[in-house]
């Protein structure tokens, strides 16, 4: 059994940090509490590194349907476990699972076995569903679910009033930048959800991995902004490698969103659903001509 989690308290809500302050695999779990009701908001691997009984809740919220996010969900077999509706197909089952990370074989089964022995996959076939707007009325307390699509389809943010805490889930402002490879992912529905994002009012602001909380906006908004720009960081350097035609294959080998040296067993995965959205997108504009299938090249004015 290791040490307890880290605590901090804002209000009725309770950051349970996890290992290094939250860095993946790990994350930060919310513990939020009202008169008549408590929440769990993603249960992670630090719940359940810790050993000892998870704090007591009636309900378990989740930002999205990823592994990190539900690790620690199994703690809580008697509590109702919620997701937005449109991640909701992915707790079902593990192959529902596998269909919204989208990887092709043979990264789907490695990644398979991979979410059920280190992340506690638990299929929970009668999960429920929320939706954007929908808030929860813990009494004195509530959480607000505002969709906030892009990392997948469902994934969303929790404004829990009245502590006056913005929880981001994994719009988490690290220098890696917005992920959105997975075939539930969309890159400019993430660029609207960033958008949005920026003008959330909020005393704290919350995120699941190590950036933990933040209570300036100002400090917010740099690193809000330092966070979506890597998406443009990443568009114009597949511009300047498409000054020479470039199939999408040699484009994942090249690696746009992990580093070369970066051991990540489905970055290949990542990359051509990430990079393929930019071309589509590039493709779409203007910018960029399919010479003939599967091979690009940017056009230059
Ligand atoms: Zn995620």
């Amino acid at each position: 059994m290791s040490d307890a989690l880290e605590e901090q308290q804002f209000g009725a809500v309770t950051v349970l940090y996890g290992d290094r302050h939250g860095k993946y695999p790990h994350g930060n779990t919310l513990i939020v509490r009202g008169r008549e009701e408590s929440l769990a908001i993603d249960p992670s691997l630090g719940l359940v590194a810790r050993g000892a009984q998870p704090p007591p809740v009636d309900r378990v919220l989740h930002s999205h349907c990823h592994e990190d996010h539900f690790a620690g969900s199994f703690l809580y077999p008697e509590a109702s476990w919620l997701f937005h509706q449109a991640d909701l197909p992915g707790i079902r089952s593990l192959d529902a699972l596998m269909d919204l990370y989208g990887y092709p074989e043979p990264i789907r089964s490695a990644w398979a076995k991979t979410v059920v022995e280190q992340f506690h996959f638990t299929p929970r076939p009668e999960a429920a569903a929320f939706r954007g707007g929908d808030v929860f009325d813990l009494g004195g307390v509530t959480v607000e679910a505002i969709h906030a699509p892009g990392h997948t389809r469902g994934h969303c943010f929790f404004r829990i009033e009245p502590a006056g805490l913005v929880y981001l889930a994994d719009v988490d402002l690290s220098s890696f930048g917005p992920y959105y490879g997975d075939f539930w992912s969309e890159l400019e529905d993430f660029e609207r959800t960033l958008a949005m994002a920026r003008d959330l009012d909020a005393r704290y602001y919350a995120t699941f991995h190590h950036v933990g909380v933040i209570e300036d906006r100002m400090v917010y908004r740099e690193r809000l902004d330092r966070f979506a720009g890597v998406i443009a960081d990443r568009e114009r350097r597949l511009l300047a490698y498409l000054a020479e035609p470039h199939t999408l294959e040699e484009i994942v080998k090249h690696r746009f969103v992990y580093r070369p040296q970066d051991q990540v067993s489905f970055a290949d995965g990542v990359e051509r659903r990430s990079m393929s959205l930019h071309i589509a997108r590039l493709v779409r504009d203007g910018r960029v001509r399919e010479l003939e299938p599967g091979l690009y090249r940017g056009v230059t004015a």
